[in-house]
């Protein structure tokens, strides 16, 4: 359904610092990029957070009838420590510290955040592409960008000229810094002398003998630069232009600034047109360190391993709480923020529940339409969650009034009702019922429990009692099927 022609999305683009209507370049299509994790450590929760923001916006275009190619990247290669151009790799540095392979470090951590995304509940992106699997076409570009003039190799590296660039360029677009107080501030460490400025970025490093992450390339065995793999990939899956570019605030620069100037550089184009970045994530109102023990893992909220929480909290309720927050905001994570949560998630999820069996009647007291919208209008305006939240409490009030027969509902109007509610609770806000997962977990038992009697019943010969299951089964909708192997049974 083509809802995206009913509803204007409008997005606040950190570029231009204003909401603007979103007008993808191709209609009926959005061409997405999210920066996705470097793979050397277990799944951040700061991260998991800008993530399940990014794919409750995918979801929710996904809804307005878009078709998206939404691109999330694995960087296995590239980015140094400190997010700089010296230094030791991420990957290489765990992989030398634990006495593996850097590709098993890679596995393992790909590995760990798939397994995450899964227990959040999180919809696969439509490419993961890996840095390692584009080496050749980011060699590619960097000999474009030195053609244009705007790269000059020094012992093996290739550095990217931020000067020259700015002639006509704009460096510092994103992120609002200026060129002179970069070179100002900008300190010189050992090793960089290979630049000729100091704010110029690296997009091929040659490899010293002790790093063993290296590829052939006409300028030395090296690596690419961490900028480098977004604009390669971003370029070759979503084209010279496309529409939404995401990442945490932490990008901005000089990531995202560094993407902006190579992709620029090579296509003369503006290469995204709506910049969007995630606020940050607190613990306990102070920023999450390993060190200070202030840490935690996304599947420890879930098993409740770590002292920090009072009890494991489902998957679904951290998606309601991390909703609850506008993702521009700063987010703070605690276990009385959860519990809290957990209470407003049952609530929600028990009048879900209800509205599936509640009784139409003859007219309509409550104005589903304009509910509705109002739901729209929450997400269109920047995809704002917590109003979204508090419109779904407004229906959770309606349903309550129903039930006590204070409100009725026409069967059409009912039908609406409940399809918004679910559409936007399950498929939009991606959360899950786990009170009926429970249920029918108890149900299967039942179910099982009545198929070892009734082949308890026919080894006895009693078939009229066995026959009186499967029928009254069968009234319930639930058929039984015999086999070889057993009995089976699946529910209509
Ligand atoms: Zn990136």
């Amino acid at each position: 359904m083509e809802r995206y022609r009913e509803q204007q999305l409008k997005i606040y683009n950190s570029l231009t610092k204003q909401k603007e209507v979103f007008k993808p370049i191709t209609e009926g299509y959005v061409g997405m990029y999210v920066c996705g994790p470097t793979v050397y450590s277990n799944a951040h929760l700061g991260n998991v957070r800008t993530f399940m923001f990014f794919d409750v916006l995918y979801r929710y275009l996904l809804h307005l009838g878009y078709k998206v190619r939404y691109v999330r990247n694995i960087t296995d290669a590239g980015h140094l420590e400190n997010d700089a151009d010296e230094g030791e790799d991420r990957i290489a540095k765990k992989a030398r510290l634990e006495q593996i392979e850097p590709m098993e470090v890679v596995q393992m951590y790909t590995v760990d955040f798939h397994n995450v995304l899964k227990n959040y509940n999180f919809l696969p992106p439509s490419i993961e592409p890996t840095a390692t699997g584009h080496i050749v076409e980011q060699i590619e570009m960097i000999k474009d960008i030195i053609s244009k003039g705007f790269a000059y190799e020094v012992n093996g590296s290739v550095y990217f000229d931020v000067l020259e660039y700015n002639k006509n360029g704009n460096y510092g677009i994103l992120s609002g810094r200026k060129i002179e107080d970069l070179i100002h501030n900008t300190r010189t460490l050992d090793g960089q002398s290979d630049k000729k400025n100091p704010q110029d970025f690296a997009l091929w490093k040659k490899a010293d003998e002790r790093h063993i992450m290296r590829w052939p390339s006409p300028w030395s065995d090296g690596f690419p630069g961490w900028h480098l793999e977004c604009s390669v990939m971003s370029t070759k899956y979503l084209g010279e232009q496309f529409d939404i570019h995401g990442g945490g605030m932490d990008l901005k620069f000089p990531h995202h600034e560094c993407e902006i100037a190579q992709s620029q550089t090579c296509s003369g184009l503006k290469p995204v047109n709506y910049w969007m970045h995630t606020n940050m994530l607190l613990l306990n109102s102070q920023k999450m360190a390993k060190s200070t023990g202030n840490f935690i893992l996304p599947n420890e909220i879930l098993t409740g391993e770590n002292p920090i929480l009072p009890k494991p909290f489902s998957a679904s309720v951290v998606r309601f709480f991390n909703m609850q927050a506008n993702y521009r905001s700063i987010l703070d994570f605690s276990g009385e923020a959860l519990e809290a949560s957990e209470k407003g998630h049952a609530k929600l999820m028990e009048a879900v529940s209800y509205l599936n069996i509640a009784e139409a009647g003859k007219v309509s007291t409550f104005d589903v339409k304009a509910w509705t919208q109002s739901c729209y209008d929450a997400m269109n305006d920047d995809f704002n969650t917590p109003i979204l939240i508090s419109q779904l409490f407004e229906a959770v009030k309606v349903i309550n009034q129903i039930k006590e027969q204070k409100v009725s509902l026409t069967s059409e109007d009912l039908a609406v009702f409940n399809e918004t509610i679910n559409a936007f609770v399950f498929d939009v806000l991606g959360l899950m019922n786990e009170t009926s997962k429970e249920s029918s977990n108890k149900i299967n038992g039942v179910i099982e429990l009545l198929i070892k009697l009734r082949k308890e019943a026919r080894e006895n010969k009693d078939f009229a009692l066995s026959d009186q299951i499967r029928n009254e089964l069968v009234a319930l909708g639930i058929q039984l099927k015999d086999g070889r192997e057993g009995t089976t049974f699946s529910v209509n």
